[in-house]
């Protein structure tokens, strides 16, 4: 008798396989391929997923107006022909339609026939957004992580700590999948420090030889002060080869302490894994152009900007069955390396390392100032701990950044402290911000430190 279900087990595997290698595969075969043979196969599933779009109302809604239409892609640069929309399009779709939206083009009922999931967005600020996952779409993105973890050293057999949060987001979900189904590792689910003391993940990282710790690099800083205080030394009585996530934060001195350069890769909740980290380990990063097609454009005006300047990124997904994401403006800033072969081999197009939000961009007397970029101008200045939180406010007919800054010294020495970390942001930024001491640790609840997937850098106090 058939009851019109489809198990997870019933999957097409064969397909999946053949059409996005997991590693070590991918890393002898489509990671290599040359530019011709990557750009047939994106417009083929470009051509697909906007057929597909264009029977989702939310996009055909948007397009209808724009005079796009699935039929004028006949080549990859006639992509720039179809409107972008952001977050606050999708915030409005949900407020219309809750409590999915009308952008997923599969609905909570499809489960009676093929498995899915939903996960949704942090949402620190505003409605948090649900994504649905059909099976499909899962497996694909675990396997795009698999291949960050493996081009970032993680190993078949290897044990690793997955140390985000088990929550209603994406995150530690799309890791666990990639190492546990895709890349044969032993997870030790161990989720923040709120669930697994500090304590206990120094001491199962310790006992098991874990090769890897997911988690930010703020968390990793905490965890080597833990693994001192009880006798233990960070770089030699450890095995840990990769820690994805380590550039979160002050990933130099993660490196410091831990011995192991945290390697960046880029993903987005809704569309997931985009690149991942060179091999050669160069600080550039390989989209996944069998997934992905990724521009940029300017992060106000919303027109393309040339190679190697920085703006928005837009992404196009071309691997998923459900949720469809085309051209989607996630306001995340990088830039796109020109065309070429990198030093590692692979033609696949490169970007730089995330560089901060559009949308947290704060005009101060003309000049534009991201709270990441802040983080980066005071993590090596002494006496300060490299943690931090920026709050935007307005002071009398004009916009002020209040830069709030953990320090290690004696609080008397504060003061000096301040002023060090005040004219290292005005030389770097050429803007004059007020920073505020506070004692190691007291940012905790402003940041999530502990109990958040995700370190909550800003806040928007404005009226
Ligand atoms: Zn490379």
């Amino acid at each position: 008798m058939s009851t019109g279900m489809r198990r997870p087990h019933e999957l097409d595997y064969d397909a999946i396989q053949r059409l996005f290698p997991p590693p070590p595969e991918y890393f002898e075969t489509t990671f290599y391929e040359d530019p011709d043979t990557i750009a047939r196969k994106q417009l083929l599933r470009l051509q697909d997923r906007a057929h597909r779009a264009w029977r989702v109302p939310f996009f055909r809604r948007r397009w209808e107006a724009a005079g796009f239409h699935p039929d004028q892609l006949r080549t990859l640069d006639d992509l720039g022909r179809a409107p972008t929309y952001t977050v606050d399009d999708i915030r409005a779709s949900i407020a219309e339609h809750p409590p999915l939206g009308d952008y997923q083009g599969v609905g909570l009922t499809d489960a009676r026939h093929e498995p899915m999931r939903l996960y949704v967005s942090g949402g620190t600020t505003g409605r948090s957004r649900p994504t649905l996952y059909t099976a499909w779409d899962r497996e694909v993105g675990a396997i795009t992580m698999a291949r960050a973890l493996y081009a970032e050293g993680v190993r078949p057999g290897d044990v690793v700590i997955n140390a985000w949060a088990y929550s209603t987001h994406n995150g530690a979900h799309a890791f666990d999948e990639a190492l546990y189904r895709w890349l044969n590792c032993v997870v030790i689910t161990t989720g923040t420090g709120n669930v697994t003391s500090t304590r206990k993940q120094v001491q199962l990282a310790h006992e098991y030889q874990a090769s890897a710790i997911l988690t930010t690099g703020d968390y990793m800083l905490k965890m080597a002060e833990t693994a001192v205080e009880m006798g233990l030394d960070p770089r030699t009585d450890f095995n840990i080869r990769a820690l994805p996530g380590g550039h979160i934060g002050n990933g130099e001195r993660v490196e410091e302490v831990w011995g192991v350069a945290p390697v960046q890769n880029y993903g987005f909740h809704e569309v997931q894994n985009v690149a991942i980290g060179c091999p050669r380990r160069n600080g550039q990063l390989h989209i996944l152009e069998d997934c992905f097609v990724v521009q940029v454009v300017d992060a106000q005006t919303g027109e393309p900007v040339p190679d190697g300047t920085p703006g928005a990124l837009v992404i196009t997904e071309i691997y998923k069955t459900g949720s469809p994401q085309f051209r989607y403006n996630i306001m995340d800033l990088s830039f796109l390396y020109p065309p070429g072969r990198c030093e590692c081999g692979s033609w696949l197009r490169r970007m730089g390392p995330f560089a901060g939000r559009g949308d947290n961009m704060v005009k101060l007397r003309g000049v534009n100032v991201w709270p990441e970029a802040i983080g980066e101008v005071i993590s090596d200045v002494p006496g300060a701990t490299g943690d931090f939180f920026c709050r935007a406010v307005r002071a009398g007919d004009r916009d002020e950044m209040i830069v709030m800054v953990a320090g290690d010294t004696p609080p008397e020495q504060f003061g000096a402290v301040a002023e060090r970390v005040e004219s290292r942001i005005k030389e770097a930024m050429g803007v004059r911000m007020t920073v505020e001491m506070v004692g190691p640790g007291e940012l905790d609840t402003f940041t999530g430190m502990g109990s958040a997937a995700k370190l909550v850098r800003f806040r928007d106090e404005r009226p």
